[in-house]
């Protein structure tokens, strides 16, 4: 049996894989059974942050793996700490917890929210729950997750979702005036909607957010799960926008690789939790924060934030001179830093399969993305390099 009839026989079908199998990884480069090497331009989902079994993080994880790996959160350990003390800095004054994905931690958003309509209606439960996110988001596959996502191949089949969901339209600013009310405890929402297909907010949109939510003392709570942790050229995502969230939910770019997520809560709303009343068996585990602290250590010592800016402008540049080469296949460039998307609405899944023909791997996203998510640390060389698989394939592919 090859792998593909294993899969077909013993793992449940819910995704559409592409047929490639993967054997190795070292940075930006991927290996497949036959030993084919690709440029890989998905890395996870933006979420390998240093690239591929980077050599910092290697040695942290095995060291951290022949020491000490799991306690659970009944103890103290050192990472755990650390971890947190290097996130806060970053945020600004206030707590984290740390959970085991992007689902949960939106999870804990939710929570939260919760938590501060309750303390707002005077300790009720239930009365001011509220949750405004976007149309077209994307915040997870758990309930409260599903839930906040308002997308028919998301809910379908799973229905009723949790109660106390309702949807703006996103970067319009009045469709989210109307519907934060008396009952609304929070805004959710992702700085640039990432699954959607890489579509930033407007500073204008952000910036009101901010406001509105200020004003009627509602939570604005950043999802930064896939823009986030220095994707930008920020940071945070919020950060390029001037605007200062109440909570943040991080995972996929976090532990470089690592199953991790975590959520900052800014101080005032910190202590809404109390002991007991949220918890996970595996968040934050010694190896998991060690393996999140080699990625803020290589960040910072590889300036990989200023990488991405950089990086990101070659490669959009570099995309938008495709863009007017080939106005009948591709439509645009949308995205910040290294969070891009090419645009080809006809013939994105169609171009994508083409590319990994040409030896770049790419992730399809909404509205007709071609996602480009390359690892922070990835060099002006693979840059040029992408663009020319990417160039060579549009000058020769039949897409149509
Ligand atoms: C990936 C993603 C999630 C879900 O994260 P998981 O780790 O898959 O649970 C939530 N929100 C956004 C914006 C994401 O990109």
């Amino acid at each position: 049996m090859n792998i593909q009839e294993q899969f077909a026989q013993f793992v449940l079908s819910t995704y559409a894989r592409t047929p490639l199998v993967i054997t190795r990884g070292k940075g930006s480069r991927v290996w497949d059974a036959e030993g084919r090497c690709y440029l890989d331009f998905v890395q996870g989902i933006a979420t390998n942050t240093i690239g591929h079994c980077h050599p910092r993080w290697v040695q942290a994880v095995s060291a951290q793996a022949a020491t000490l790996v799991h306690t659970c959160n009944l103890y103290y350990t050192a990472n755990q700490g650390m971890l947190a003390q290097r996130l806060v800095e970053k945020a600004g004054p206030g707590k984290i917890f740390f959970c085991n994905s992007g689902a949960e931690a939106n999870e804990g958003l939710i929570k939260l929210a919760r938590l501060h309509g309750q303390k707002l209606a005077g300790g009720s439960e239930g009365q001011r729950h509220k949750v405004v996110c976007a149309q077209n988001a994307f915040h997870g596959r758990t309930f409260g997750g599903m839930s906040a996502t308002p997308q028919e191949k998301v809910q379908h089949g799973f229905r009723p979702m949790l109660d106390g969901f309702a949807f703006g339209e996103f970067n319009k600013l009045s469709s989210f005036e109307k519907l934060v009310d008396d009952s609304t405890a929070a805004v959710l929402i992702e700085p640039i909607q990432g699954e959607s297909g890489i579509t930033p907010a407007t500073a204008e949109f952000m910036q009101g957010l901010r406001k509105l939510c200020t004003e009627r003392g509602v939570l604005l709570l950043a999802d930064e799960i896939q823009c986030g942790y220095g994707r930008t050229g920020r940071f945070f995502a919020c950060e390029g926008y001037g605007v200062k969230p109440d909570a943040i939910a991080m995972a996929k770019g976090i532990a470089g690789g690592f199953p991790m997520g975590a959520f900052w809560v800014a101080e005032p709303y910190a202590d809404l939790f109390q002991p007991g009343s949220h918890g996970t068996t595996f968040g934050g585990t010694p190896l998991a924060c060690a393996a999140a602290l080699a990625v803020l250590d290589v960040m910072e010592e590889e300036r990989l934030v200023e990488n991405a800016a950089k990086m990101g402008s070659v490669l959009s540049d570099g995309l938008k001179d495709l863009v007017a080469k080939y106005p009948d296949k591709l439509d645009g460039v949308r995205g910040i830093g290294l969070h891009l998307a090419l645009v080809s609405s006809k013939y994105n899944l169609k171009l994508i399969d083409a590319l990994r023909a040409n030896g770049l791997i790419a992730v399809p996203g909404g509205n007709g993305a071609v996602r480009l998510l390359p690892a922070l640390n990835v060099s002006e060389d693979e840059v040029h390099q992408a663009l020319d698989i990417i160039g060579k394939t549009l000058s020769s592919a039949k897409l149509a």
